[in-house]
């Protein structure tokens, strides 16, 4: 134990050796938070503290099941075995299943996913006959899931009128009969969704102080990894658990909060010395992780921030190679500079792999990197895509094991129960389901006594429904007697899905058929591993409680060598000898949709700081200039995070010859009287050479370097050519609110006079001027 502690500094053994008591740990990225809440747990249970006692709450299963090897080498396998580790959905999903009765749920209550919400959803709002164009599924599952984690019931969502008005504000009146409709149809089909994990643990802690006593009691010491991003749900839990012993201790970075848009408060790190008592905060300054320009980068940026903790970050690591800056035209030629680079990288350095990570804004930026990795054979993984279970044909096995487990599962019959196709049509299904809502039962009950409700279903139709619930209990006569495997194989079989799969004969088909090999392969390994743990026979309902709550990144086994690609969110916690953040464009990143506000500019640019944080040795920025978005080939500008880092951290590598190039011969009037430092800094982007231009250094302020705000000179779909006339009230980014006083030229030359509101008037050139027409 001696020799991990003193692995660690000295700021960050404190913590460790602080036995009891609430603490904080707030510290910048790389600066170890995790591995002291790693050593930290290990060095408790040297003092003698039972694994039983201890709950570590982090971000993914992929992070607690690493903590917890790291643990079992310090302190043994066995003794590690016992500890609680994992996300706050899985711990506290199995909390939820042993007092499950409390609530009226069955213990082997399923978890609906994202898309069985969705589809429950789309479902409630035909019945309702409301339109789905305002009333959007998606939309409306975040609304109720956001209720849902700042803990407002349908009860108290009814006894708020403020907040149902606002929902009647934005045309959606009858949400709160959908969520009562939500909410209830969950209920009846024993299923909880990915909020109710929270809610109901909240509810179970609540109402009986008898159970939260027993946890309390558990529990004594709590850690919670990543803290910053914890919601409200997830903040009441913890102080709960943690109220009685008081043994909390919490790690964060307040600037790496980025999922406010799920609710997650910024605002648990900052008041967490007003919730306790006698908090000790501890800081950690050093940098494990990165060089020096990747970690002071990161800080010019983080600055730029107002709603900040003060903090340090510094780092002994060498300076290291500067963050390259890349520009290409399109995102096609993005992608193959990104394969290319790590193609050299590795024939020069010696790289593998998986020393090499894409990281992007929106999934959809992937496909571009696939296609120019697939065309240089360089493997690669996408993280949280679709995740595998999700993929339709696993899919659809998985929703035959849920029915076996609980049979009141009705978006896993809704799935199953006319595929592969057996003759219970559309028709029968609706009337099945208008009885289940009628005689307040699940569908598959209504199915059980077909024979003693009269639906006017014809005896062939009967027959089917009959045939469908003796399988699904054939299924269950199975699943008591044999392991999770067996019964797979037997499902997959039975219920005709292969033979389907077999029957399309398509390639897709059989990669199908493979994925449900690759299934059945994972169910083995569970069943080999639950073996080893304690003898289990390895059920079926432990597996699916795996299955419900993974993530694309825990199936990531680390065997194999393969480039990372994942959005920043995913990449939270990781880190990567080289990373690419790609797609470095406004409007992209930051996105168009986290504009409107500065808390949301401020939330983007904190995944910015996570992006580049991720880097150890290498950080690389690449930009288009245009990029296929929404089936449009739209023209990007880039990214106002690469004006932010200041110049000395970077590179731009370029080649001199391509591509635009900042022409001095275009009228620089257009900027008026302003203070020309306001102005965005042009970096040498554009093809300019990176040290020097002209005689002068770039970093003297030189009128040269001012890029007009806007994009590269191109037939792009700017002010210029369209209607703007004098009086026309305008709004420029910078500049605000001004109205048009005088226009001249024509086309491309064309510009305006514009009065602003502050700051008098300036003249513009319409093609690169951003104005907005109000
Ligand atoms: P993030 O904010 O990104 O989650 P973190 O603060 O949790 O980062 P860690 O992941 O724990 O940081 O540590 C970053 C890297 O630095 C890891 O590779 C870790 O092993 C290493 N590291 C941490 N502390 C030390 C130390 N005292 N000596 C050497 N390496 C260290
Ligand atoms: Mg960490």
């Amino acid at each position: 134990m001696q020799h991990y502690i003193s692995q660690l500094n000295e700021a960050q053994q404190q913590p460790v050796f602080q036995k009891d008591g609430p603490m904080i740990i707030i510290a910048g990225a790389g600066s170890g938070k995790t591995r002291v809440l790693t050593v930290r747990i290990s060095y408790l249970m040297s003092l003698g503290v039972d694994a039983f006692n201890i709950l570590a709450l982090t971000f993914t299963n992929k992070a607690a099941r690493e903590m917890k090897k790291r643990i079992a080498d310090i302190v043994g396998t066995n003794e590690a075995k016992n500890l609680w580790m994992g996300t706050f959905h899985s711990v506290f999903a199995r909390i939820l299943r042993s007092e499950a009765d409390k609530l009226g749920y069955p213990s082997n209550f399923t978890i609906y996913d994202t898309q069985d919400s969705v589809r429950l959803i789309s479902a409630i709002i035909k019945e309702m006959q409301l339109d789905k164009d305002i009333y959007k599924p998606k939309q409306v599952l975040s609304r109720i899931s956001s209720y849902k984690n700042s803990l407002i019931t349908v009860k108290a969502y009814l006894n708020n009128p403020e907040l149902q008005e606002q929902d009647a504000m934005s045309k959606k009146p009858r949400l709160g009969e959908i969520y009562a409709n939500y909410v209830d149809r969950c209920f009846k089909a024993g299923a909880m969704d990915f909020d109710d994990l929270l809610l109901k643990t909240n509810e179970l802690l609540n109402r009986f102080p008898d159970v939260l006593a027993k946890y309390q009691d558990r529990f004594r010491y709590i850690l919670v990894d990543e803290y910053q991003d914890t919601n409200h749900s997830q903040y009441l839990i913890v102080r709960a658990l943690s109220d009685r012993f008081q043994n909390i201790c919490v790690v964060g970075d307040d600037a790496q909060s980025i999922y406010a848009f799920r609710g997650a408060n910024i605002n648990n790190i900052l008041n967490f010395q007003k919730d306790y008592e006698n908090v000790k905060t501890y800081r950690l300054e050093q940098n494990y992780r990165s060089t020096k320009n990747i970690v002071e980068a990161a800080n010019s940026i983080i600055d730029k921030n107002k709603t900040k903790l003060d903090k340090v970050v510094w780092t002994a690591n060498d300076y290291g190679a500067k963050i390259k800056v890349h520009r290409s035209v399109t995102d096609g030629e993005e992608g193959r500079f990104v394969a290319g680079e790590i193609f050299e990288q590795k024939m020069r350095n010696q790289m593998i792999n998986g020393q090499f990570a894409i990281l992007y804004r929106t999934n959809a930026q992937s496909r571009a990197m696939e296609d120019a990795l697939r065309k240089r054979d360089i493997p690669y993984r996408i993280y949280g895509g679709l995740s595998f279970y999700q993929r339709k044909e696993i899919k659809d096995v998985l929703c035959y094991l849920r029915l076996v487990i609980n049979p009141k599962d009705e978006e896993a019959l809704i799935r199953v129960i006319n595929y592969p196709a057996r003759g219970i049509g559309d028709t029968t299904i609706e009337k099945l389901t208008v009885a289940a809502n009628h005689y307040k039962r699940s569908i598959f009950e209504v199915m059980e006594n077909i024979d003693k409700i009269d639906l006017k279903l014809n005896s062939g139709t009967k027959q089917k429904i009959d045939d469908f619930v003796t399988m699904i209990k054939s299924f269950q006569v199975i699943n008591e007697q044999q392991d999770a495997f067996v019964l797979t194989e037997h499902v997959a079989k039975k219920t005709g899905l292969i033979q389907e799969l077999k029957k399309d004969g398509t390639p897709e088909g059989i990669a199908r058929i493979e994925n449900i090999e690759t299934l059945m392969g994972g169910i083995k390994d569970f069943i080999e591993g639950q073996r080893e743990i304690d003898g289990a026979r390895g059920a079926l309902s432990e597996f699916m409680e795996d299955v419900a709550l993974a993530t694309d990144l825990d199936r990531d086994t680390g065997d194999d060598d393969r480039v990372a690609l994942m959005t920043i969110h995913l990449a939270k916690g990781l880190e990567f000898p080289y990373v690419f953040v790609v797609g470095m464009e406004e409007d992209l990143f930051p996105s168009a949709m986290s504009m409107n506000t500065r808390s949301e500019l401020e939330e983007e640019r904190r995944l910015f700081y996570v992006a580049l944080t991720r880097a150890e040795h290498q950080a690389y920025l690449t930009y288009a200039q245009s990029r296929y978005r929404w089936g449009k080939l739209t023209d990007a500008e880039p990214s106002r995070f690469i004006e932010e880092i200041k110049d000395e951290y970077l590179e731009y590598i370029n080649p001199l010859d391509t591509g635009y190039r900042y022409k001095p011969t275009i009228d620089l009037d257009i900027f008026g009287d302003i203070d020309k430092s306001k102005l965005r800094l042009a970096k040498p982007t554009a093809g300019m050479p990176p040290k020097k231009y002209g005689d002068e250094p770039v970093s003297s302020l030189n009128i040269r370097k001012l890029k007009p705000i806007g994009n590269a000179p191109s037939n792009n779909t700017n002010l210029f050519d369209s209607k703007l006339t004098i009086g026309n009230v305008v709004i420029h980014e910078r500049f605000g609110k001004g109205e048009v006083v005088s226009l001249e030229g024509t086309g491309a030359d064309k510009k305006a006079e514009i009065k602003f509101e502050v700051g008098g008037i300036k003249k513009l050139l319409l093609r690169f001027a951003k104005l907005d027409v109000i």
